[in-house]
C-alpha cells in the first residue's frame, strides 16, 4: 500500500541530517580491533570526575522518578562556580540543545544570524530549521574575522555566534578584540559565545562570564559537560544569560530536558577542580607534543588552545580519515573554505598520541595524507 508523500515544512528543504558514519564501536567489531582510539569527537581521554560518577550512580537509584525540572541543585552548583544567581542558567540536553532553544525562541523567518565559516555546524543547522538565514564569514588566518562579521550586521541580524576557542580550528580570539566587538553589536542582537573548550585555554586571557553578562545584557555564554568534564554520553550543557533571555528559552524547552543522572553528575563535576586541573595539565603537554611532532613531519597546524588540533593535509581529507580508521584511529576529516583538505584530531593519552603519530608518519611517507 503506497503512502502519499507528506511534505515537511519548507524550511527543512535546506537542512541535511548531521552526517553520522558508522560508530567507532561498529568498526571495531567489524575489523576485530582489540582497542580503538577515539580522536574524532574531542572527548576527554582521562575519563571523568570520580565524584561525578558516584553522584551518577546514586541518581540511577531514583531512575523511576522524573528529574527536578527546575534543575535547582545544578544551577546552585553552577552559580557557586561562576558567581552568578541561579536565574542566569538554562541547562540543556547538551549545549547543542541550548543552541536549539536560542534559535527556537529568537529566530523568525528571514532573520539573519552571523557566524564564522568554518565553525560548529549546529549554529547554521538550527538557524535554517527556523527559516532564518545563516550569514557565514570566512575565517581569517584560521581565526574569527570579527571585523568581517561586524560588516555583515544589518537591521535583519538577530544573532551572532562566536565559538571561542573555535571548533574545528582550536584558535581563540583576543580578549580585548572580543570586547571591542561586543561594543559594536547593537543591543537588539543576541551575542552567543560558545565556550565548549574554554577550560583548555592556557595561553591568553579569557573574558569572565560574570563580567560579560553584567555589561552586555544581550550576551549568552554556552558551556558543556561533554568535553573537559568527560560526560558526553550523559548529555548536559548550559547557557548563562540574563534571566529575561533565559525565561524565553524556558518557554520553548521540554519540561525535563536534562535527565536525572546527567544533572546529578554535572552538579558535582563542575566543582571537582582536581579532575579539571589534571585534564588541563595533561592536555597542555600533549598539545605541545603532538603539535611539535606534526610540524617536524612537515605538516602545517593551526595554533590550538583547545584539546584538538587542526592539521592541513596533503591528500584528500576523506582518504586520511578512512586510512586512519583502518588502524582503529578515529579523526575528523574537514573540507572548508580556504582549507581544501584538513583534519581535526583530539589529543589522546601519550600512548594514544604516539600511535597516532606513527600512523600519520607511515601514511605521510606513502603519500596518503
Ligand atoms: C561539542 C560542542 C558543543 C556541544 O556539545 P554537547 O555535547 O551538545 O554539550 C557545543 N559547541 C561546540 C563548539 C562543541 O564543540
Amino acid at each position: 500500500m503506497g503512502m502519499a508523500m507528506i511534505k515537511a515544512r519548507d524550511e527543512l528543504a535546506a537542512v541535511i541530517p548531521y552526517p553520522l558514519g558508522p560508530p567507532p564501536e561498529a568498526i571495531q567489531k567489524e575489523l576485530g580491533f582489540k582497542r580503538i582510539i577515539r580522536m574524532g569527537d574531542n572527548e576527554n581521554p582521562y575519563g571523568a570526575s570520580p565524584l561525578a560518577l558516584e553522584a551518577a550512580k546514586r541518581a540511577l537509584e531514583n531512575r523511576s522518578f522524573y528529574p527536578d525540572g527546575t534543575y535547582s541543585l545544578l544551577y546552585q552548583a553552577l552559580g557557586r562556580y561562576h558567581g552568578l544567581p541561579e536565574g542566569y542558567f538554562v541547562a540543556g540536553n547538551g549545549s547543542d540543545e541550548v543552541i536549539r532553544l536560542l534559535t527556537r525562541a529568537f529566530i523568525s523567518r528571514e532573520n539573519e544570524a552571523v557566524m564564522a565559516d568554518c565553525t560548529f555546524p549546529r549554529y547554521k543547522t538550527n538557524v535554517l530549521i527556523e527559516g532564518g538565514v545563516p550569514v557565514e564569514v570566512p575565517l581569517k588566518n584560521g581565526m574569527h574575522d570579527l571585523e568581517g562579521m561586524l560588516a555583515k550586521i544589518t537591521s535583519k541580524t538577530k544573532m551572532v555566534f562566536v565559538c571561542n576557542p573555535n571548533n574545528p580550528t582550536g584558535t581563540i580570539v583576543d580578549k580585548k578584540d572580543l570586547i571591542e566587538f561586543f561594543k559594536k553589536i547593537p543591543e537588539n542582537v543576541l551575542i552567543v559565545i560558545d565556550e565548549a573548550y574554554v577550560e583548555y585555554v592556557t595561553h591568553g586571557e579569557m573574558n569572565d562570564a560574570k563580567v560579560i553578562l553584567s555589561q552586555y545584557q544581550n550576551a549568552v555564554i554556552l558551556r558543556t559537560f561533554s568535553k573537559i568534564h568527560g560526560l558526553a554520553g550523559l548529555r548536559v550543557g548550559y547557557g548563562m544569560m540574563d534571566p529575561k533571555i533565559g525565561n524565553e528559552l524556558k518557554k520553548v524547552r521540554d519540561v525535563f530536558n536534562v535527565n536525572r543522572i546527567g544533572a546529578a553528575a554535572a552538579a558535582v563535576s563542575v566543582n571537582d577542580s582536581a579532575f579539571i586541573d589534571l585534564s588541563v595539565k595533561k592536555n597542555k603537554i600533549e598539545r605541545a607534543f603532538v603539535t611539535e611532532r606534526l610540524e617536524q613531519m612537515g605538516y602545517t597546524v593551526l595554533p590550538s588552545q583547545a584539546n584538538f588540533v587542526f592539521v592541513l593535509l596533503k591528500g584528500p581529507a576523506k582518504q586520511a580519515e578512512a586510512a586512519l580508521a583502518q588502524k582503529g584511529i578515529f579523526v575528523k576529516g574537514i573540507v572548508a573554505p580556504g582549507y581544501p583538505s584538513a583534519m581535526r584530531v583530539a589529543f589522546g593519552t601519550r600512548e594514544e598520541n604516539e600511535l597516532l603519530l606513527e600512523a600519520i608518519r607511515e601514511y605521510s611517507v606513502e603519500g596518503v595524507m
